[in-house]
Parts: C-alpha cells; sequence; structure tokens
C-alpha cells in the first residue's frame, strides 16, 4: 500500500542520506529544525462525517477517503503531513466494469453528487483533490480496472483496462516480448488513464512517444453516454476526438479501457553519460543529437547545481569526490548529459558513436556505462528522496515548461532567477536546479527541482511555495513557454491556461465540457474554473 502522506510504499525505508550530503544540506541552508508531522491517527480524527451515508457502490470509510482526499503537490504535502486537509472525498467507489462506472454516473446525477475519476493519485497540480462545496464528492478509483483485455501481437496493440499501473503493463508485456516504453517517474504508481487524462511524458519518449503517441483508442463513460474512439493506424475523418479525452483531468468522462501501441522488448539497451564543460556546450551538443535525428532513446541534460547533486547524491565517495574536484579536467561549471541508446546491436553502436562524437565536437568528455546505467537504475528511486528530505526539514518542488530551442536558455535561466528572487524576498535560501529531457526537434522541456526550508508553521511553508511558484510561473508565460510540458493544470494551472488557450479556446473548451457534461458532474474546478 502506497504511504497516506508520501511516496513510495507504507513500509519502505528511508532513503539514507550521506554525510557528504548533510553537510552540504546545513552550509546551504544552516541548522534544520522539522516540524513533527501528524500521525495516521490525528488525520483520521479530522475525517468529517460523508455528506451521505454508504450508498451506491461506495465506500466510506474514513481511511478511504483520507488516502484520496490529496495528490501529490506540494501543497497537498505540506497539507497531508500537517494533518490539515483542507476538504476530503464523502465516499470511494471502486467500480470493476463500465456497467459499474455507469452506474455511478446515474447515481451521481440522481443524488447531485461529484465524481472524481481516480488512477493512481499521483497527479501534482490538485487534479484529484475535493473543492469544498455543498455537493457530496465521491472519487472513483479506477484500479479494479486494470485487466489485460486484447493483445494483437499482428498490429503491435494492447488494450487493456484503464486502471492498470506502470509495472502492471509493462509484466503483461516483458512476458510476451514486449513493451509499451512508457516510464514516467511516476511509473511505479500512476495508471494507463491517468497518463492519458493528464497528456503524460516518459523518460524515453523520444524512442517510443508522449501517451498522445502511443494511446490509439478506447472506452469513455461520459454523463451524456459511451464515447467509443475507434482504433485505426489513422484516419483523416474529421478532427481527431481521441485528442479531446488526451489531457481532459477526469472532465468529460470516465476512460475505462484503453489500446495502446507497444514495441519489441529492444535487444539492447544503455545509457552514457557525457560531461561538458559549460551548460551551453551541453546544449549545443543536445540539440544537434535530435537535430541531426541520431536514434538515441532519450537525452537529458543537467546543469551544473543538478550535476553536482546527482553526483553527491548517489552516496558514492568516488563520485561524490569527482563532483567536488571538478571531473577529468573539467571544472565547475561542468554539466552531465545522459543519452539513451536502444535497439539491436548495430542500431545501438551506431547511435553510440554518432552520440559521442557529436558531444566530443562540443567539448563533451564520454563517460562509457557507469553513471549512465546508474541513472537508469534509479530513475524511479529519487522521489523517495523527497521523503527524507521533508524528515531533516525541506520542502521540494518540481515545476516544468517546453519551449523552442531559441528560447529555451534564457527561459531556463529566467525561471531558475525568479524562484531564488522569490525565495531572497521571504528571506530564505532557495537550492534551485534543473534539466532538459523529453527533446523534439524544435524544442525541449524545461524540468526544474526546487527546494527550501520548510517553517514550523505549514501555513508559512505553503505560502512561501505560493510566491515561488507564481513567480516561476509568470517568467513562463512571459518567455512563451507552455504552462505545463507533462504535469497538466488541475488547479495549481487553472489561472494560467487562458493566457495559453487564448478567449476563443476557453470558450470551445468551456462548450465542450458543458456538451459532454451538463450537470458538471465530473471533477469539477479542474482544468477550467467551473
Ligand atoms: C514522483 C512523481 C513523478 C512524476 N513524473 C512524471 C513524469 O515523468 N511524467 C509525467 O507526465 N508526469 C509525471 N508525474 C505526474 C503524474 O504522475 C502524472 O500526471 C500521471 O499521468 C497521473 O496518473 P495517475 O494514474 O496517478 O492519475 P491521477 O493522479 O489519479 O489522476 C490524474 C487526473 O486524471 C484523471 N483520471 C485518472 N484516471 C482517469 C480515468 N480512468 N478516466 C478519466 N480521468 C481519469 C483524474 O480525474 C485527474 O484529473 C509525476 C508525479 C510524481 C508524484
Amino acid at each position: 500500500m502506497k504511504k497516506w502522506n508520501g511516496w513510495g510504499p507504507e513500509d519502505a525505508p528511508p532513503t539514507p542520506l550521506a554525510y557528504e550530503v548533510i553537510q552540504i544540506l546545513n552550509t546551504i541552508f544552516g541548522e534544520l529544525h522539522p516540524s513533527p508531522d501528524a500521525t495516521l491517527r490525528q488525520a483520521l480524527a479530522r475525517v468529517p462525517s460523508p455528506k451521505l451515508d454508504n450508498r451506491h457502490l461506495v465506500t466510506t470509510d474514513p481511511e478511504d477517503r483520507l488516502r484520496h482526499a490529496r495528490g501529490q503537490s506540494l501543497p497537498d504535502w505540506v497539507a497531508l503531513r500537517s494533518g490539515r486537509i483542507n476538504a476530503f472525498p464523502d465516499g470511494v467507489a471502486y467500480p470493476s466494469s463500465d456497467e459499474e462506472v455507469k452506474s455511478l454516473l446515474s447515481y451521481a446525477s440522481k443524488v447531485g453528487a461529484r465524481l472524481i475519476p481516480y488512477g493512481g493519485g499521483t497527479s501534482v497540480l490538485g487534479q484529484i483533490n475535493v473543492i469544498p462545496g455543498d455537493q457530496p464528492v465521491f472519487t472513483v478509483d479506477l484500479r479494479c480496472i486494470n485487466q489485460l483485455l486484447d493483445f494483437d501481437e499482428t498490429s503491435l496493440l494492447a488494450s487493456y483496462g484503464a486502471g492498470i499501473t506502470g509495472p502492471q503493463i509493462e509484466a503483461s508485456l516483458n512476458v510476451r516480448g514486449y513493451t509499451m516504453g512508457h516510464f514516467p517517474q511516476s511509473f511505479e504508481y500512476s495508471t494507463l488513464g491517468g497518463w492519458i487524462a493528464t497528456r503524460s511524458v516518459g523518460t524515453q519518449c523520444y524512442r517510443y512517444g508522449r501517451i498522445e503517441d502511443l494511446f490509439v483508442g478506447g472506452h469513455i463513460e461520459t454523463p451524456i453516454g459511451q464515447l467509443d474512439i475507434p482504433i485505426f493506424p489513422a484516419s483523416s475523418a474529421g478532427p481527431d476526438l481521441g485528442e479531446l479525452i488526451l489531457g481532459s483531468e477526469g472532465r468529460l468522462g470516465i476512460i475505462t479501457r484503453a489500446t495502446v501501441r507497444v514495441s519489441p522488448l529492444p535487444q539492447r539497451e544503455s545509457f552514457h553519460a557525457v560531461f561538458f564543460p559549460t551548460i551551453e556546450h551541453g546544449f549545443a551538443a543536445m540539440r544537434e543529437i535530435i537535430q541531426a535525428r541520431v536514434p538515441v532513446s532519450m537525452v537529458r541534460l543537467s546543469d551544473s547545481q543538478e550535476t553536482e547533486n546527482s553526483l553527491v547524491f548517489t552516496g558514492r565517495k568516488l563520485l561524490i569526490s569527482a563532483a567536488h574536484k571538478g571531473i577529468f579536467g573539467i571544472g565547475s561549471e561542468r554539466c552531465l548529459m545522459i543519452f539513451g541508446v536502444t535497439g539491436d546491436s548495430k542500431s545501438t553502436r551506431l547511435a553510440y558513436r554518432q552520440a559521442s562524437a557529436i558531444s566530443r565536437a562540443h567539448a563533451g568528455f564520454v563517460v562509457r556505462h557507469f553513471i549512465g546505467n546508474e541513472w537508469h537504475k534509479s530513475r524511479f528511486k529519487s522521489p523517495y528522496l523527497r521523503n527524507t528530505l521533508w524528515d531533516v526539514g525541506l520542502a521540494l518542488d518540481t515545476l516544468e515548461t517546453a519551449l523552442p530551442f531559441s528560447k529555451a536558455m534564457a527561459a531556463f535561466e529566467g525561471i531558475k532567477d525568479a524562484i531564488r528572487s522569490a525565495g531572497r524576498d521571504i528571506g530564505e535560501v532557495i537550492l534551485v536546479f534543473g534539466h532538459f529531457s523529453h527533446v523534439y526537434m524544435d524544442g525541449t522541456n524545461l524540468y526544474i527541482t526546487y527546494m527550501y526550508r520548510r517553517s514550523q508553521d505549514p501555513d508559512e511553508t505553503l505560502e512561501n511555495w505560493k510566491k515561488m511558484k507564481s513567480a516561476a510561473s509568470e517568467v513562463i508565460l512571459k518567455r512563451g513557454g507552455t504552462i505545463s510540458h507533462q504535469h497538466g493544470v488541475g488547479t495549481d494551472h487553472l489561472q494560467y491556461l487562458p493566457a495559453e488557450k487564448g478567449s476563443v479556446g476557453m470558450q470551445v473548451l468551456s462548450s465542450v465540457l458543458k456538451t459532454f457534461d451538463p450537470q458538471g458532474l465530473l471533477n469539477p474546478g479542474k482544468l477550467i474554473d467551473n
């Protein structure tokens, strides 16, 4: 079972911090005095009586309601850890068929309840949170609808119940010699339906595609009836209705089944590290690798601070000393790029040679397997560090955007500066670092992590976050970036969406939602403000 107030299974031991890491954190943040967290018992004591009693397919068990109350955003963490959760679902349903989902929709319509579709609850922008109000709210947890329904080996298509998680999908495919290749960092808990509803992206999307490239069709139970997105390799029969479902954040309907493209498992796969003297060198190399269409499976370029963290947080003496002394003659501004090669032995060898040659031409020092493969092995482990950092007194959040290459570097520095400057205004030191990953022919995403001291007062921790988040979001908009490349909109990005979609775009979105859901039964207050 997932932790009720953090990341990973309940019984996961805390990720240890190396002595050197603690020293660094003390130097940056000074002595930390973490306030204690609320216990599960204390949080449960605050779960109010439901607005409706135990009803149709719905349990009102307080622990179920607590465990479905919040996702994984920083405000969610503050609420859960402090036990100050402002709203709970009145019940949780675990449907196991289309029929049960349909029946929940008609029940909600009859009693005036609202339904929040729920996959793994890993969203980070308030997408599964209850907005306080008078109507009863039920969370619809889809994880019992998680079967492999069809595997079309000839067409490389697999169909699943939408509540299936990443590991369940890969287990079902890997035994047959296939993979979906969708590996968001939340892979362990997030679900196929959640990926579709948030337009999720995996670390190897450069090879396998974003979820919108993988999602072919499916079945959606909507308040006005069933919507089937048929399975075609391609179609020019008018606008693609599947595109409406992608990124719909549970507002148009409940996805119960989805068909996705799959690929044969690669014969070979390896990940390689390159150190560049500056981020500009690395950025030029990354762009050239992509625009020359070198068939890498992923590229990720960290700034110098993230590079240092990646080396030091391993806890390995050799890498820690490399981080401090400089690496292979490359000084303190060094930046780490990881690239992956995936395929058969001929194509991976070729991709490795091409990517290495371009990197060297940009003053890169190529390290063969070790650091790259370490990154790959631990790619789902880094979120666990958030638990440990919280325990020592630090709050950590991430934000992201995407821009054309021509604007990306200036925006990257601009966003980080805005967060630091917001930190100065509140008298706090902020450790800010980031990377480019998820690269396209015309641009890249920017992914920024920031860490700051938790206050003794959870409200102050939250206020400080708001200041940094809004400073960063304003710069993203000003620089012409999207408010989200991969996390979506939820409640936290809602105010920024009109700037991106324009007034006609917002009208279209609003009328689509009204058409599918005239009574406003599904996930109100997310994506758009009604
Ligand atoms: C540590 C961590 C790492 C992350 N890494 C990534 C990453 O690498 N890439 C990335 O894209 N995102 C990432 N995320 C964000 C998050 O994991 C994704 O948004 C993910 O797609 C959410 O899936 P979920 O199943 O948990 O959905 P939930 O959080 O349960 O729901 C998300 C939204 O989808 C709706 N929804 C869920 N299931 C359905 C359904 N069956 N039908 C209709 N609507 C539905 C919900 O109502 C909600 O609006 C990360 C989050 C965390 C905490």
